[in-house]
């Protein structure tokens, strides 16, 4: 009866929440970082969906992988300047004692400064660490790792954490990314869930294309 109604409701709700989640995130994967910013501008209450089912899909996980960026940073000396470039609700600004610029689409936290990340309101070569947590969604890859080429000091540090199965060819992908300025100094390639590049700016992008600069799109099957 009425218990049940609610309840058959309930999961009515989440389907419906699910299905809406799965679709703004294939938006946000096959479009570039500006139709993103266009989105979440008409819609703002999109972004607050599109949270809370990212949320959802990485709390199955066995370890978040900001996690692994907070461990990082708290090995290195805390006057290092970061640039968090789609940082969602600032779990890294929160958990470390560095400066950190937080750059996102909307602010989930007053700590944000709302941006596309291909464009960010900071100086050329003024930070120390770039980072990308699960956040390189936008085609245009190259103009947003340009970005954080241009505002990261030389012998910089640009962190990446990715889904494992968006990569096709890991090889090349590393590849190029030398062609964009930066040197691989490690990879950890050992969670099958997702893969922590670290790498070090040797110099400005170079200009022309970087054939081998592909992620796939991370999508969600229905559960
Ligand atoms: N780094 C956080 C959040 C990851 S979710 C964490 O690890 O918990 C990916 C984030 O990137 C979302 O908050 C999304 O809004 C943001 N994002 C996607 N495209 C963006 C863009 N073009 N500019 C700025 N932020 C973007």
């Amino acid at each position: 009866r009425s218990g049940r109604s609610a309840a058959l409701r309930a999961r009515m709700e989440e389907r419906l929440l699910g299905a809406r989640f799965r679709y703004l995130n294939q938006q946000l994967y096959t479009g570039s970082s500006r139709d993103a910013e266009r989105l979440f501008r008409a819609d703002p209450a999109a972004f607050h969906l599109y949270h809370r089912g990212f949320e959802r899909q990485v709390r199955r996980w066995p370890e978040r992988p900001v996690q692994r960026i907070v461990r990082y940073l708290r090995r290195r000396p805390a006057s290092l300047v970061v640039a968090d470039f789609g940082c969602g609700d600032c779990t890294l600004a929160a958990s470390v004692k560095n400066k950190v610029h937080c750059f996102d689409l909307v602010p989930l936290s007053p700590r944000v400064t709302v941006c596309d990340m291909a464009k960010v309101p900071l100086a050329a070569e003024s930070v120390d660490v770039a980072v990308f947590c699960l956040a390189l969604m936008g085609t245009n890859l190259q103009e947003i790792l340009g970005e954080a080429n241009r505002v990261l000091k030389l012998g910089g540090t640009l962190m990446m954490a990715e889904v494992a199965s968006r990569f096709e060819d890991t090889c090349a992908f590393l590849k190029a990314m030398t062609m964009l300025g930066f040197r691989t100094v490690s990879k950890d390639l050992s969670s099958s869930y997702f893969y922590v590049l670290e790498f070090t700016k040797t110099g400005p992008a170079r200009p022309g294309p970087a054939p081998g600069l592909r992620l796939r799109p991370c999508l969600y099957k229905r559960r």
